[in-house]
């Protein structure tokens, strides 16, 4: 895969590198992007960032956008990516920039411009119709994507600060093959059926109510087995003290 870096050179990467991974996701995070303004081009955009597993893009909707959306805007990506479109870099200077971002209406894009140092050149990349406020590393090609899903939403404040706007996070997951995005959807599945909140529940040991999100309230069986669990605990603490007392069971 060709990834353009910061600088605007092209190297030459795997997924399986930091850099190419992180360059692949990001770039979903802007076909992501692309998807949403083709769809509702009034939506502003916010940031989206490669994350550890996948990507996210926050969004401005001037509507309640929910999970059915999904499906649609994942099919819009998946139509960009048959487009094979390159990206390319341009470089603005802070005048330019803030007139090219007040004519797109992206007050988010306006409000990071602002916080850019002085002296930096303002770096966009594009693909087709849509461009970023972006540094990179990017891939040099979209096409590169072959499996991509849109996992969930969330409500996420711009910029993290609560007196901010809650925006709508968009998560997302991309492969060069589909059969990573497979195997990687039957790890999500294998991990949930094995999710101890789940488990807790069925196997009747603790429970997760909504007074307490996080914190376990144990069952009866559950709490046979924790006090099982301290009893044993303290007879080792026992056999360290005095070096004798034999632990069973
Ligand atoms: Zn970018």
């Amino acid at each position: 895969m060709k990834v353009i870096r910061k600088d605007g050179s092209i190297v030459e990467r795997k997924f399986e590198e930091v850099e190419g991974k992180e360059a692949f996701w990001h770039t979903s995070a802007h076909v992501l992007a692309q998807a949403i303004k083709r769809l509702y081009p009034t939506t502003k955009c916010g940031i989206g960032p490669s994350i550890e597993h996948g990507f996210y893009y926050d969004f401005d909707f001037d509507f309640n956008f929910t999970e059915e959306h999904l499906q649609k805007v994942e099919d819009m990506m998946k139509s960009i990516i048959e487009e094979s479109l390159v990206l390319q870099q341009f470089i603005l200077t802070r005048d330019e920039a803030t007139h090219y971002l007040k004519e797109r209406k992206e007050p988010y894009k306006l409000e990071l411009l602002k916080e850019l140092p002085c002296k930096v050149e303002i770096s966009f990349f594009e693909q087709g119709e849509f461009a970023d406020l972006c540094s990179g590393p990017h891939l040099r090609n979209v096409s590169y994507i072959k499996a991509i899903k849109l996992t969930q939403i969330a409500g996420a404040y711009w910029r993290g600060k609560e007196d901010n706007k809650m925006l709508t996070r968009i998560y997302g997951i991309s492969f060069p093959r589909r059969c990573d995005l497979e195997n990687y959807l039957n790890q999500l599945e294998e991990a949930r059926l094995r999710d101890h909140r789940k488990l807790g529940k069925e196997l009747e040991l603790f429970t997760f109510v909504e007074e307490g999100p996080g914190f376990p309230f144990f069952l009866p069986k559950g709490m046979v087995v924790k006090n099982l669990l301290l009893d044993y605990w303290r007879k080792l603490h026992e056999r360290e003290e005095h070096g004798n007392a034999a632990v069973s069971s």
